[in-house]
């Protein structure tokens, strides 16, 4: 199938130099893109393929077209789990310790509604490839689960296999009943993995082993799940030096900052990525930088928990790879990728002063960041060889009125709006702001149904 894009008011393409192309056209030949130019200069066998009607084409006049976001944290099952009232205003430990026993009685059925609601949501905020998170696997609860609903979807997907291990009696953080057997996590993670996983440029599903935290499972299962990784070839994520506790935590029960832990288990590297470090130390930020280790940086979720400002300036300053992550959706509690990349400039901008970030900075964290992030050298940008993998914004929304004079930092300035088209691996997934791959209404109706089963079988 030939998708043919014409007309963009803009076409950012994050590509080497950067280039933002004025009335810009984009040419994509199944999963990849083929050519990016202006309109104007469109080759002529393209042009042919317009005119006798045997190509899709995307006019997208009054749009800016952007790489599809990168959203590189998340946990899409708390997305049944919003603004509960008892963990509205907890910081980080106090507010798992509310949720833990409720996210016990999660089903099959509820990990499947959630994936399909937070993609849908993620979807229609402009990202076109995810992570996710997920570390409960309570009654029969599989990560085949969400998988099954990303496909449904449409939406590119580093399914992360989480894990705990160490509940309350053994000094950890969950309470007994929601961790698993160290054994059974690492024989789990071996079947996704060989199940699953897809190396080739162009994927759509990738595994990723990611026990939780180090407050939540042992270091042999932090370093046995970096050789297993590294055996496969996939990549590695977990959470690190998310706050001051997280950092005393560290200290006390291994003598050691977040970052010389990770160290210590083998856990940096381009195939490893850490959520949160809004408390990584100049010594963490140097050897992240050293070792090609990337950051989920979280911002929405750090200032709902009072998390502090993650030192983004720096990290970006030293060569640390940064991507967004918009965080599970009870400690968020949205998960707007364009959004995100708003509030990590104005979170920069909160801590460092007016010039810590810019516009174009963010879009390129959400972009190219993200890729980076996830070891990805396919997506992120616009460009011959590439993923076709592209949003646009309708730029006559109110939102955007009056912002003509730089359309590409009005995406980051003003109040987030939501994506017209999207396209994921040379598939029109959102047309005209609905989604096509899924019947959104009953999506939510069963999400709002199973929210509410969760919240009644509370033990
Ligand atoms: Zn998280």
């Amino acid at each position: 199938m030939t998708l043919i894009l014409t007309h963009a008011d803009v076409l950012v393409t994050m590509d080497a130099n950067r280039r933002e192309i004025a009335d810009g056209a984009l040419v994509a030949e199944g999963p990849a893109i083929q050519w990016v130019g202006a309109t104007a200069d469109l080759p002529a066998a393209w042009r042919a393929r317009i005119d006798d009607g045997s190509a899709q084409v995307l006019d997208m006049r009054g749009h800016v077209v952007l790489p599809g976001l990168v959203n590189t944290h998340h946990h899409m099952y708390q997305s049944l789990t919003r603004a509960v009232p008892a963990a509205q205003d907890a910081e980080l430990f106090g507010w798992l310790g509310e949720l833990y026993m409720l996210w016990a009685n999660l089903t099959p059925r509820m990990i499947a509604a959630s994936t399909r609601t937070a993609m849908a949501e993620l979807m229609l905020s402009g990202c076109t490839t995810t992570s996710d998170h997920l570390y409960l696997y309570p009654n029969g609860s599989r990560l085949d689960d969400a998988i099954e609903a990303a496909a449904q979807m449409g939406m590119r997907f580093h399914a992360a296999r989480g894990s705990m291990s160490v509940g309350r009696s053994k000094g950890g953080l969950p309470p007994d009943a929601v961790v698993e057997q160290e054994e059974a996590i690492l024989r789990d993670s071996q079947r996704l993995i060989e199940q699953y996983h897809d190396a080739s440029r162009h994927a759509m599903l990738r595994v990723v082993l990611a026990p939780c935290s180090p407050f939540s499972v042992s270091r042999e299962l932090m370093r046995e799940s970096a050789a297993m990784a590294r055996h496969y070839g996939v990549s590695l994520h977990t959470h690190l030096a998310e706050n001051d506790n997280d950092v005393a935590y560290s200290l006390e029960r291994f003598g050691m900052t977040p970052a010389q832990y990770a160290e210590d288990l083998g856990w940096v590297g381009h195939d490893v990525w850490h959520a949160h470090c809004v408390k990584l130390d100049a010594d963490g930020i140097a050897l992240f930088a050293r070792t090609g280790t990337g950051i989920a940086h979280c911002p929405c979720s750090n200032m709902r928990l009072a998390s502090g400002i993650a030192p983004v300036r720096a990290m970006r300053d030293a060569g640390v790879p940064v991507g967004l992550g918009v965080d599970g959706s009870a400690s968020n509690d949205g998960a707007h990728m364009l959004g995100e990349a708003r509030q990590a400039m104005l979170l920069q901008r909160v801590g460092y002063g007016p010039a810590a970030m810019g516009a174009r900075e963010a879009l390129e964290i959400a972009t190219l960041g993200g890729a980076r992030v996830l070891n990805r050298d396919d997506i992120g940008a616009l460009a011959p060889g590439m993923s076709a993998d592209f949003v646009a914004f309708d730029m006559s929304a109110v939102g955007y009125a009056g912002a003509g004079h730089d359309p590409v930092a009005a995406l980051v300035f003003c109040t987030p709006g939501t994506v017209s088209t999207s396209v994921i691996n040379g598939r029109v997934v959102v047309r005209d702001g609905v989604l096509l791959s899924a019947d959104l209404p009953a999506v939510l109706a069963e999400h709002r149904r199973l929210a509410r089963e969760l919240a009644a079988a509370r033990r």
